[in-house]
C-alpha cells in the first residue's frame, strides 16, 4: 500500500453515469463523458462506459492517445480547442474536436485528407463567458468558410458556460445557442447532428427539464465522476459523492500550541499566515501537501478534525477532539473536483482502484 492514495469507486462511478443519463436520456440529449478530471484513466474510462456512454471527452491529446490505445472503436473528442503546433495529433487521436479558428480548421482540414480521413468538427460559440468560442456575429462568416474546407465535416455547434466568466447556462442564453444553430443550418444547407449545450454547469436546466429542445448533447465531467451540478454544487438526486476519497498517514502528532514562537514573516509560498490563538491544541501531520493535492480541494470525512494549514509536503490537522488517532493512523478526504484533478495528476499520489 502507497500512501497517499485515492481510493477508486468503480461501481460508483457506473452508478453516477447511469443516474445522470437516466435524467439525459428522456430529453434526448447524449452524454459525453469527460475524463479531464482523472487524467484520462482507462479503468474510469471503462465504468463510463459501462455506464452506457460511447463518446469520451478530454482537453488533451495525451489523454486521448491513451484512451484510444485502451478502446479502439470508441469516439473520441477533444474538448480543448487545438492549437496550431497540435494538427497531427488531433487528427491521429481525435475523432471530433471542438473548434473556433478557421486557420486551425483549414490546417485540421489539410491534415485529415492526408491521412484520409475525415474529420468531424464542433463549431464553438462565445455566449459571454469569454473563453473559448467564436463570437456570435462572426459565427455566420466562419461557418461560410469552413463549410468549404474537405477534410473536415461540421457536424454541431457547441458553447460552453461557467469556465472563465462563471457565466450560468440560463433557459435564454442556451436558446441563443439553438438559434445560432438555426442559422447556421442556413448556410450550411444541413441540419446540425449535434447541438452541445455545455458541461455540468448545465445540469440545473436538465434537472428541472427546462433546457431547450434541440440540445442533444452535454460534455460531462464533474456530474459523473462527483455527481455534482457546478452552479452550486448540489448533489445530483440518486448520485454518491464519494467515488473518489484520498488517504493520507499521520507521521506526528504532539500537542504544541496554535500560535508560532517569535516574531513571523512570510510562509513557504510569499503568503503572509494568519492565526489565532486557541491555547495547545493535538496536532497531527499528515504527509500529505500541495504536491499531492491543492488544499482548497480537501474535504476532511472525519468532522472532528480540522485543517490548519499545509505545505508542500506537510498537512497539518487538528486532532484534539479525535483522541484515538495515533501515529500510523490513517485520515480520509472527500475532494472536489479541482481536488479530484489535482490528486489524480499528482505523480505522488498511488491509484487504488475498487
Ligand atoms: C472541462 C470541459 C467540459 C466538462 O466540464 P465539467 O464541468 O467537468 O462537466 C466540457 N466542455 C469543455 C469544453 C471543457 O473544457
Amino acid at each position: 500500500m502507497g500512501l497517499p492514495e485515492i481510493v477508486i469507486d468503480l461501481e460508483k462511478i457506473k452508478s453516477n453515469v447511469r443516474t445522470v443519463r437516466a435524467l439525459a436520456d428522456p430529453l434526448g440529449i447524449e452524454v459525453v463523458g469527460v475524463t479531464k478530471g482523472v487524467l484520462g484513466d482507462v479503468r474510469i474510462a471503462e465504468a463510463f462506459l459501462a455506464g452506457g456512454i460511447t463518446t469520451l471527452g478530454d482537453s488533451r491529446w495525451e489523454n486521448l492517445q491513451r484512451l484510444r490505445q485502451a478502446f479502439p472503436d470508441v469516439s473520441l473528442m477533444l474538448l480543448r480547442i487545438p492549437g496550431l503546433s497540435q494538427i497531427e495529433r488531433v487528427i491521429r487521436w481525435a475523432d471530433i474536436s471542438l473548434n473556433s479558428d478557421l486557420e486551425v480548421l483549414q490546417a485540421l482540414s489539410e491534415e485529415a485528407l492526408r491521412c484520409n480521413k475525415q474529420h468531424k468538427v464542433i463549431l464553438m460559440v462565445d455566449l459571454g463567458d469569454l473563453r473559448e468560442g467564436v463570437w456570435p456575429q462572426d459565427l455566420p462568416e466562419l461557418t461560410k468558410r469552413a463549410r468549404l474546407l474537405p477534410g473536415i465535416r461540421i457536424i454541431g455547434l457547441g458553447a460552453n458556460f461557467a469556465c472563465y466568466g462563471g457565466l450560468i447556462p440560463t433557459v435564454e442564453k442556451v436558446k441563443q445557442l439553438v438559434e445560432l444553430a438555426d442559422a447556421m443550418e442556413g448556410i450550411l444547407g444541413y441540419s446540425l447532428a449535434v447541438i452541445s449545450g455545455g458541461n455540468s454547469a448545465n445540469l440545473p436546466l436538465v434537472l428541472n427539464q427546462t433546457i431547450p429542445q434541440r440540445i442533444n448533447q452535454l460534455r460531462l465531467g464533474e456530474g459523473i465522476l462527483q455527481g455534482t451540478e457546478s452552479i452550486q454544487r448540489r448533489l445530483l438526486p440518486g448520485s454518491v459523492p464519494d467515488a473518489f476519497v484520498l488517504r493520507a498517514e499521520i507521521i506526528e502528532r504532539y500537542e504544541k500550541p496554535t500560535l508560532p514562537l517569535g516574531e513571523t514573516g512570510q510562509d513557504a509560498f510569499g503568503k503572509l499566515p494568519k492565526f489565532t490563538d486557541e491555547g495547545w491544541r493535538k496536532r497531527g501531520i499528515l504527509a500529505l501537501g500541495r504536491q499531492d493535492v491543492p488544499l482548497e480541494g480537501l474535504m476532511l470525512r472525519d468532522q472532528r478534525l480540522r485543517i490548519f494549514g499545509a505545505s508542500s509536503d506537510h498537512l497539518i490537522v487538528d486532532l484534539t477532539e479525535a483522541g484515538e488517532l495515533a501515529l500510523g493512523s490513517i485520515v480520509e478526504f472527500n475532494l472536489s473536483y479541482g481536488g479530484l484533478l489535482g490528486a489524480m495528476t499528482s505523480p505522488y499520489v498511488e491509484k487504488r482502484y475498487v
